[in-house]
């Protein structure tokens, strides 16, 4: 069967109101007020980056999430558009966009994320139109909307595509959700708190002799491993200087896709979404902070 698109995602969107800080604020003490440096508002979510760093590697990216009808939700769709990204099957539902505040440290590039999203844009699996999923290779799916992911990920597989998901927080649905799931990639705490290992790559082969899948964890600046019949692959992240690390694990996703779609092996898609995430940790921006091909090549002979 003809697939035309690579890649389809569902899941957040977001505008994203960045603060950079001079350093990381405090409840109290000489932290608690701190003037902001710079401040910029740029398009992000996670659904929204990794889709833009798919589009921007050479894949063929469809959204199809829901958009808010705000200012906000335009603001996404245009970025999305302007990055090669296609918006034909987005759903728009009446009420805001999800957005963030999001504060950088900027003498390390790290950031805390303050987000809010608005009941509203929450999907119906069935507002899905049928013939979607069976036109994808790959559908990545995120855990804003677990019962959406869910129910998205049963369908998509049993309409022979791969589903890739980011999973970055731990409810009593997250089981479920990385059981629908073909490939999981899991931020850092997820695979400890899901199975009660504290080390990290214990906690990954724990939970893989329970699902059985191939899995992921992104690991910021320590970089990344792979769980993959049985073996644990461990890739560093690269040296680079971090001056924004947002984005830089949806970054990791969309070239994570990619290489799967390339046919990489275990040891080959860590080293490439390694590559490309750190590029995107040296840019501003979540999708402003989104690699070419080139870019990551560059960074992979350096
Ligand atoms: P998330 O928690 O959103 O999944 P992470 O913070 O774990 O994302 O980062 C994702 C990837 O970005 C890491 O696996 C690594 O490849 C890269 N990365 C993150 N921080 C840095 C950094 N300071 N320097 C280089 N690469 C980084």
């Amino acid at each position: 069967m003809t697939r035309p698109w690579d890649v389809i995602g569902i899941g957040a969107t977001s505008v994203d109101y960045v603060y950079r800080l001079p350093v990381r604020p405090e409840a109290d003490g000489p932290h608690s007020k701190i003037r902001i440096s710079s401040h910029t508002v740029s398009c992000g979510g996670q659904m929204a980056t990794a889709l833009a760093a798919c589009a921007a590697l050479g894949l063929r990216a469809k959204f199809a999430g829901v958009l808010g009808s705000d200012d906000n939700g335009t603001r996404v769709q245009e970025a999305l558009v302007a990055r090669g990204v296609d918006v034909a099957d987005a759903i728009v539902h009446h009420g805001p966009n999800q957005f963030a505040v999001i504060l950088v440290d900027e003498r390390t590039g790290e950031r805390m994320v303050l987000w809010s999203r608005d009941d509203t844009i929450a999907l119906g699996a069935d507002e899905l139109p049928p013939e979607l999923l069976p036109s994808a290779r790959v559908v990545h799916v995120d855990d804003v909307d677990q019962q959406a992911a869910i129910q998205v990920a049963t369908l998509a597989r049993a309409a022979g595509a791969v589903v890739t998901s980011d999973i970055d927080r731990v409810t009593d649905r997250t089981d479920e959700l990385v059981a629908a799931v073909s490939i999981p990639i899991l931020a850092e705490h997820v695979p400890s708190a899901l199975t009660g290992e504290a080390e990290v790559g214990r906690a990954l082969r724990t939970l893989h002799a329970r699902h059985g899948t191939m899995m992921c964890v992104t690991l910021g600046r320590s970089g990344a491993m792979i769980v993959d019949r049985g073996r644990v692959h461990y890739a560093p992240a690269f040296a680079v200087e971090a001056v924004d690390t947002t984005g830089a694990g949806d970054v990791f996703r969309g070239a994570f896709i990619y290489g799967l779609l390339r046919g990489d092996d275990p040891p080959a898609l860590l080293r490439f979404a390694n590559a490309a995430a750190a590029v995107s940790c040296t840019r501003r921006g979540a999708m402003n902070g989104v690699p070419s091909l080139a870019d990551v090549k560059r960074m992979l002979t350096n």
